[in-house]
């Protein structure tokens, strides 16, 4: 095809290809949509296959690579099977507050397993009268004899339904309310706990997002993850790379959704000629081309400041929000220009746009990430 951008490369990428082809996960993403649940089987297979915590360090099951290359891994089980299964594959990387936190004994019972693909971990911060604005979190921890009573709820979960147990934060009272969140791993069926799925999302739908209710949820003091007041500083390194990895997620999906278009309106024909030699077509593609490999790029350098262990918050940031974009712009246009069947359900593309579009609010909203980019220019304010 000629001066086309290059897909990212890495030997990892024969093996994800295996992978998606032998579990059918183009499929099984459509099907996800359809009949909402959690891909259990896919999970495990993928877990047995090592594909599970990429970036997990090996002493903790996982595979080891760097940021860089579980990056390129992620965007291609993207462009092969969605957001669904690259996200799966991530798992482990929103649960490593537990890793680094959580005693010997915890990260047996539920990392390893999570890493295995055997137990599914939730993360639950958000709640009703706080989100982007997770400070203001009123759920409390208070000290018992043994432990902690834990009282309040949390919303908008994704795996409210499914996970066995999340990683959640609360209060514990304390002279200094700054210093008072804290990380704790809740096993979900203690007495006390209510799990209420949400009436239904826009896309991801696989993740069936919930809320939980903890009344007077007793918790041994061995759930405790790290220190008392440390929690927020725990999850904000682990947010940074979130941030850069879910941007590879998105512009790999949007990728595929751009190769698809390229080719089809080569070989759409109407008004006795293909789509493609309309300008009004072939623009909007190359600009995409442009600026998905732009947003790439940016990415890419992104990732590799997190393996030079440099300040990286920031561009993290922005490159969640610029890839949600241009993926979004993407995305829009396979939707426009494969016409009537673009709208409807026999294609993947409007899946793909509902999926990504939970990139500008899951993980903090695109107006906090340039909050983020906008503290470092402007670090007095
Ligand atoms: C698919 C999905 C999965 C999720 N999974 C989880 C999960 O597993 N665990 C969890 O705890 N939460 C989860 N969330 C919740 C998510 O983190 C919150 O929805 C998000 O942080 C926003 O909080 P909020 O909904 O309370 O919105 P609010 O804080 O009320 O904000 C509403 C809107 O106001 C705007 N806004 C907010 N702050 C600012 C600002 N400072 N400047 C300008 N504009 C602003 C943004 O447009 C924002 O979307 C998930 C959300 C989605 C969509």
């Amino acid at each position: 095809m000629g001066d086309v951008p290059e897909l990212p490369d890495d030997p990892v990428v024969a093996e994800i290809r295996e992978v998606a082809d032998r579990l059918g996960l183009a499929r099984r993403y459509r099907e996800l949509d359809r009949a909402p649940s959690f891909p259990w089987e896919e999970f495990r297979a993928m877990g047995a296959a090592g594909l599970i915590g990429l970036h997990t360090p090996r002493a903790l099951g996982g595979r080891g690579l760097s940021v860089a290359r579980t990056g390129i891994a992620l965007f291609h089980l993207a462009y092969l099977g969605g957001s669904a299964f690259a996200k799966l594959s991530l798992q482990p990387e929103f649960s490593s507050v537990l890793a680094e936190h959580g005693s010997p004994e915890l990260v047996e019972e539920w990392f390893r397993p999570l890493v295995r693909g055997e137990r599914l971990v939730g993360n639950q911060i958000t709640e009703p009268g706080a989100g982007s604005d997770a400070g203001a979190m009123s759920m409390v921890a208070r000290p018992t004899e043994s432990g902690y009573r834990l009282t309040g709820e949390k919303s908008e979960a994704a795996f409210a339904i499914d996970a066995g147990a999340a990683i959640v934060y609360a209060r514990v009272p304390g002279p200094d309310p700054r210093r008072e969140i804290t990380a704790f791993l809740v096993p979900q069926e203690l007495p006390g706990t209510t799990r209420k799925a949400s009436s239904g999302d826009l896309g991801e739908r696989w993740m069936r997002r919930g809320t939980v209710q903890y009344a007077d949820v007793l918790l041994p003091e061995r759930f405790r993850l790290g220190e008392v007041g440390e929690g927020f500083r725990y999850v904000r390194s682990e947010l940074t790379r979130e941030h850069a990895l879910l941007s590879a997620i998105y512009l790999g999906v949007a990728r595929s959704a751009w190769d698809e278009t390229v080719a089809y309106v080569g070989e759409r024909t109407a008004f006795g000629r293909p789509l493609s030699s309309q300008e009004a077509v072939a623009f909007p593609l190359v600009e995409d081309g442009a600026e998905l490999e732009a947003a790439w790029l940016f990415t890419e350098r992104v990732l590799a400041r997190l393996d030079r262990g440099e300040e990286a918050d920031s561009g993290a940031a922005l490159a969640k929000w610029m890839a949600t974009e241009v993926a979004l712009r993407t995305i829009d246009h396979a939707i426009q220009f494969h016409g009537g069947r673009g709208y409807s359900q026999d294609l993947p593309h409007e899946q793909r746009w509902r999926d990504v579009r939970s990139g500008r609010i899951a993980h903090g909203p695109s107006e906090v990430m340039h909050e983020i980019a906008a503290r470092r220019l402007w670090p007095r304010h």
